[in-house]
């Protein structure tokens, strides 16, 4: 995956920051720990970009997640007609049911990578300077904890 660093379809498979690339935006890495899969880190570690950047920012993330679901849903569907040769109407029901089920976690965290590096690009400057650099650049305000 390294040769798409610097693209935003980098940050967006891999769940980085979509400035630096340097730090994962979430609490958790495994996405299947269902309590903290949308649970993101205030800020980046390394270029102090606010993830949540104002409230309900990523209420916009349910369009991408309903194409994506739908895009599942059709591989699925091509998958089990075409390939596994399932012709009845329930079992290709079913296995789209748990397939989107399944991998329901996955797509909601793509689905945010996606929609926040819409809005925000790779910078290559920010990515190379050190921490110290970009804190001095842009300090966080302060908040109380
Ligand atoms: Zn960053």
């Amino acid at each position: 995956m390294k040769f798409l660093k610097g693209t935003r379809l980098y940050s967006s498979l891999t769940g980085t920051c979509p400035v630096c690339q340097k730090t994962y935006m979430y609490e958790e890495h495994n996405a299947y720990k269902l309590s903290k899969t949308l649970l993101l880190k205030e800020r980046c570690d390394h270029c102090f970009l606010k993830f949540n950047m104002e409230p309900s920012f990523f209420f916009g993330a349910m369009y991408v997640s309903y194409s994506l679901g739908v895009a599942l849903a059709v591989a699925t569907f091509i998958i089990v007609f075409f390939f596994l040769g399932i012709k009845d109407k329930l079992y290709i029901l079913l296995s789209i049911t748990g397939v989107l089920i399944v991998l329901m976690p996955i797509i909601q965290r793509l689905s945010r990578n996606i929609w926040l590096n819409i809005f925000i690009g790779y910078d290559r400057r920010k990515a190379n300077n050190t921490r110290e650099e970009n804190l001095m650049e842009n300090p966080p305000m302060m908040t109380k904890k």
